[in-house]
């Protein structure tokens, strides 16, 4: 078995993980994982909650398809753009509940909460193209610039990490700040963190050593 081949049990558990959790659906949203030069990706019209190890598709980061025998999620393109781009260990594509409400109605997700210092701010809207498209992934890729996460208009969300576990967690913080949003969003205006306010985020994460918190700052 491949290097990229032993992220397969781990993939397949992200993605029950996600669908436990309500952040995908039936058979939307999408995980990838890269290992070297292969790449761990969940199969296009699977079952996310049911999702085994056996079902995984390991593609090259051409795309070219090395184990399994589905066919790759219709979002390929996508997450080996962003592992391209950003050098992102693992990528996730959720269709959540709030998150996906927000993106039919705001352009950014303001920085609302210092815990966004891990998305790296404010996070952008991606302009809604058809799913599976070059042009779906090129807005969202551009919405990624220095930040980790992402919504995509009229579609879901989407962030990536180092590894599954940063990513999956940031799917979790992103729908959270999401729906922290929405309710403030209910009864009034919500206030904005400036960026001094998230440099001392930053400076008082070094001073205290958190290194493993000092997701986007390094
Ligand atoms: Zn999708």
């Amino acid at each position: 078995m491949s290097r990229a081949g032993s992220l397969r049990e781990p993939l397949a558990a992200a993605a029950r993980t996600l669908a436990a959790a309500g952040l995908v659906r039936a058979t939307s949203g999408n995980v990838s994982a890269r290992d070297g030069d292969r790449v761990a990706v969940t199969p296009t019209g699977a079952v996310l909650a049911e999702l085994t190890s056996e079902q995984v598709v390991v593609v090259g980061l051409d795309g070219a398809a090395l184990e399994g025998e589905g066919r790759p999620t219709s979002e390929l393109p996508l997450h080996l753009g962003v592992i391209e781009r950003f050098g992102a260990g693992a990528v996730v594509h959720t269709h959540p509940p709030v998150g996906t409400a927000l993106s039919l109605v705001i352009d950014e997700l303001p920085c609302v909460h210092y815990e966004m210092h891990a998305l790296g701010g404010a996070v952008r809207v991606a302009p809604y193209r058809t799913f599976g498209t070059p042009e779906l992934a090129e807005g969202v890729l551009d919405a990624l610039e220095g930040r980790s996460a992402a919504l995509m208009a009229n579609h879901g969300a989407i962030t990536f990490g180092d590894d599954l576990a940063q990513a999956v967690e940031r799917a979790h913080l992103l729908e959270w700040v999401c729906t922290l949003y929405w309710r403030a969003a209910a009864i009034g205006e919500p206030r904005a963190l400036g960026a001094d306010a998230m440099d001392a985020v930053r400076a008082q994460l070094h001073a205290k050593d958190y290194r493993s918190m000092l997701d986007m700052s390094g």
